[in-house]
């Protein structure tokens, strides 16, 4: 039988603290993405975390061979079930973009146990978010991506980071790794990206998958 919820073992994570803020020149005036590999690939923007994974902070300590304690933040992470399927399928459809709003630090090191293949043709950040409220509200502007609108899908499990561009977010309800929890959520976003993959204009297919009629179908809103 499937399990519905993930493991706990997938990952443990020790982190030094965050690294200091590397200064970097104001407003990004071009492309955050370079040009795409495969132009006829449409593009699939996932978020990470309660996405693709559940990360628990815990804390521990390192001690260094001079004697001193250094703090290390403690993650465990679970991968959201049926991950790997979803981004191998994906891969061969989408141009596979992860866009975070955690750091890099920590986003990498999970990341790259998540993605030992290298499915994912490309990692955004925090530092690539447009920061709103005072840094309250990190929302991911996918104007800046460099890529047709109309072909490009973000799966993210908080709908304001998609705020910009509405019509082109599927949102996904989070991942916590609750034990009694159903979390199948991917395959019903897998099967409707690879149905749609070819379309001119995933936006309008959206928002047909949106409406009355074929929400019950398309099981995806
Ligand atoms: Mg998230």
């Amino acid at each position: 039988m499937k399990r519905e919820h993930g493991d706990w073992d997938f990952q443990t994570l020790d982190l030094m603290p965050e690294p200091k803020k590397v200064k970097t020149k104001g407003e990004f005036t071009t492309c955050i993405l370079p040009p795409p590999l495969d132009p006829n690939k449409p593009t699939l923007v996932l978020d990470m975390d309660n996405t693709l994974i559940h990360a628990r902070e815990g804390k521990a300590t390192l001690r260094l061979f001079s004697g001193k304690v250094v703090p290390l933040e403690r993650y465990m992470v679970a991968k959201r079930p049926g991950v790997d399927e979803f981004l191998r399928d994906m891969a061969k459809l989408y141009e596979i973009v992860v866009f975070t709003a955690a750091m890099q630090y920590y986003a990498d090191k999970i990341l790259d146990k998540l993605d030992p293949e290298g499915l994912i043709t490309h990692r955004l950040y925090r530092d690539s978010c447009v920061s709103c409220d005072g840094g309250e509200t990190m929302i991911k502007d996918l104007s800046r991506l460099g890529r047709d609108l109309k072909r490009v899908v973000i799966v993210d499990d908080n709908p304001h980071s998609f705020s910009l561009q509405p019509r082109n977010g599927i949102p996904i309800p989070a991942f916590k790794n609750r034990k009694g929890r159903k979390y199948s959520h991917l395959k019903d976003i897998g099967f409707f990206l690879e149905t749609f993959a070819k379309a001119e204009d995933l936006t309008r297919a959206l928002d047909i998958a949106k409406t009355k009629r074929y929400r019950k179908i398309c099981k995806i809103f």
